[in-house]
């Protein structure tokens, strides 16, 4: 362990370990087949790394895609990281360099595609080598009960026999207790040599606001983050384009991302984002599995994911490198109805039933007044331990039911009661707020005498007013019936005036009031780093490579922070190791001595 830490330092630029790394790479060190379970961002692949490179033999890594390979391979070899890769992507000549650099025994790391692996000629290849360690990356491809399911991947442990003395790790972020046994049982891992981490990811702001005008909400948001990578995820592939335009035009620097778009126009689109020449990213959930970009600052929900576990993961895509990253999910009623739609077309009952339940928890998240992490959290079957956890909308601003609502209540009960407990939370709404839309007038609605009485507030705000009453309990959306709004024996009492309710429901529109501004790392000089972001692009483009894999925003703002003036300071900035010193420590010390000498002419 004492030369894992070294290597830690020298190679990584990194002083310590997070958690269950040390414990892992121990476990792989002593030859232990290992489980291990870490969220997005966690920094699993250390977790191999290192061993790799204190074991005498090659690593091998299995990995579903090839930009998650490509990603590794570049980052790998700019830490100065003898590291190869076979896969359908590389030419000709690729191809023979990397079998040559695996021959010769130079590579300490081989990235290879599944169905790669599993070739005669490429296991015949491998038998003959030393492997000393057998990494699966993304194992929960590994089952049908995941999201990715891979046959491929079914066969991997069959192909342990050609490398025997080789250790198993197979890695995932994404495992419900399910999946975990599916993994474990197919590579044969004990239970006790599973490792899991927390969920929780405490860099990550979780907020939610009512979708009341989304484009301009989520403009108001991406403009806290001037310059800095995002995501918008929407629920079609046409709102999707018709978003990213809308932002295009109004002089954002986004592309559009979904399953519509040629292959090459989104292969594009995402190396745009990743080099950073793009800002923000427009897309439906077939965006993010193979991008490992560390510096999204942002992922907005522009409409209401399908369940919690999507929602955990996508928001996940923030924040990878550690850094304070924030989540808004826009929720609105109308977007439940689109799920619901989409649920209705499936074809089992139980697939529907399943989907139905994993969509009301995802509206009660939503709904909720307490801490976001505590669903997103046991989601995972973990406890949340403590009780407020500062970084997310609900405990930064704790409301108070201190609004009497009660008369309010009251309108709406009887709406629901003279419509016919038959109706959706829209056309309720109509009819209090005296709409004459078609249905209102194909029903007759506009005769009851319940019809525009509740003129006072907009439809928006009895939407709020609505969500409160059900997660009181009042009210219930029943969905068997198409999501008709349905009364509780509990509304009995409100309605004979026996007693009152209160709620969160503050008579304006609502403002988002969580934190305006991002929360920030610590203080360092803003214009020096973003002389370093440029000359760091300027580098990135001459390499062909994406800026983060020169160096990453924490890099570059400890920089900022801390204004090294020699090598001996450069090195002990985060993520500088002894490859990083040596190729680029000149020219960024070039760079903040020329910056300081400056401020001190000004300041003279
Ligand atoms: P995962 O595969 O679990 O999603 P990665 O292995 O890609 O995560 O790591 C996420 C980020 O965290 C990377 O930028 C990585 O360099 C960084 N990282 C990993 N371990 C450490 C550490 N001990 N200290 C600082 N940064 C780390
Ligand atoms: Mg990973
Ligand atoms: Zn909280």
């Amino acid at each position: 362990m004492q030369k894992a830490k070294e290597i830690l330092k020298k190679v990584f630029g990194y002083e310590g370990f997070r958690p269950l790394q040390e414990a892992c790479i121990q476990s792989v060190l002593d030859r232990k087949d290992t489980l291990l379970i870490m969220p997005t961002g966690g920094g699993k692949s250390l977790c191999y790394q290192i061993p790799s490179l204190i074991f005498e033999g090659l690593t091998l890594v299995v990995s579903p895609l090839i930009s998650l390979m490509t990603d590794q391979v570049r980052q790998l070899r700019a830490l100065g990281v003898e590291t190869a890769v076979l896969n359908s992507s590389l030419s000709e000549e690729a191809y023979e360099e990397n079998l040559a650099a695996i021959r010769s025994g130079r590579a300490r790391l081989l990235f290879l595609a599944p169905e790669t692996l599993l070739k005669s000629e490429i296991l015949e290849l491998v038998s003959e080598l030393k492997v000393d360690c057998f990494t699966i990356d993304e194992a929960h491809c590994i089952s049908e009960w995941g999201h990715d399911f891979r046959p491929e991947y079914r066969q991997l442990s069959r192909v342990r026999a050609y490398f025997p003395k080789a250790v198993f790790l197979a890695m995932t972020a994404t495992a419900t207790p399910r999946v975990r046994e599916d993994i474990r049982k197919n590579l044969e891992i004990a239970v006790s040599n599973q490792l899991i981490a927390s969920f929780n990811r405490e860099n990550l702001f979780y907020e939610v606001i009512p979708r009341a005008n989304p484009a301009k909400q989520t403009i108001d948001f991406i403009n806290r983050f001037p310059d800095q990578s995002g995501i918008i995820y929407c629920f079609s592939r046409r709102q999707t384009d018709e978003l990213a335009e809308a932002l295009q035009q109004k002089g954002y620097r986004v592309k559009p991302y979904h399953a519509g778009l040629p292959m090459e126009t989104r292969a594009k689109n995402q190396e745009l984002f990743i080099r950073d020449d793009v800002q923000i990213m427009v897309a439906t959930i077939a965006f993010g599995m193979g991008i490992h970009k560390p510096n999204v600052r942002f992922v907005v929900h522009y409409d209401l994911p399908k369940n919690i576990e999507s929602y955990y993961q996508e928001t996940g895509r923030a924040g990878r490198d550690g850094l304070p990253a924030n989540c808004l999910l826009l929720f609105g009623y109308g977007s439940i109805q689109n799920i619901r739609y989409l649920i209705s077309q499936k074809t089992s009952e139980e697939e529907k039933r399943i989907a139905t339940m994993h969509l009301n928890s995802m509206v009660r998240y939503a709904e909720s007044h307490n801490c976001r992490r505590i669903p997103l959290i046991t989601y995972f079957g973990q406890e949340y331990g403590e009780s407020s956890c500062a970084m997310c909308d609900n405990c930064a601003n704790p409301k108070v039911a201190e609004f009497d609502i009660t008369e309010s209540a009251q309108k709406l009960f009887t709406a629901i009661r003279q419509t016919g407990h038959r109706f959706g939370a829209a056309h309720v709404i109509d009819v209090l707020r005296g709409a004459e839309s078609q249905k209102v007038l194909k029903f007759s609605h506009e005769k009851l005498s319940v019809y525009g009485t509740g003129k006072e507030y907009s439809g928006r705000q009895w939407n709020t007013l609505l969500g409160q009453l059900i997660q009181q309990d009042y009210l219930k959306q029943d969905h068997e019936a198409f999501g008709a709004i349905k009364m509780t024996p509990k509304c009995q009492d409100i309605l004979n005036g026996e007693t009152s309710v209160f709620g969160f429901f503050p008579p304006k529109e609502e403002k988002s009031k969580a934190v305006k501004k991002a929360v920030t790392a610590a203080e360092f000089d803003d214009s020096l780093f973003q002389i370093l972001r440029r000359k760091r692009k300027e580098l990135a483009d001459e390499a062909n490579l994406p800026p983060y894999v020169i160096f990453s925003d924490k890099s570059l703002i400890d920089m900022a922070a801390r204004l090294p003036q020699n090598k001996e300071d450069f090195s002990g900035i985060f993520g500088v190791g002894a490859k990083k010193l040596e190729s680029y420590g000149d020219i960024f010390l070039g760079i903040i001595r020329d910056h300081r000498s400056n401020l001190k002419v000004t300041a003279n």
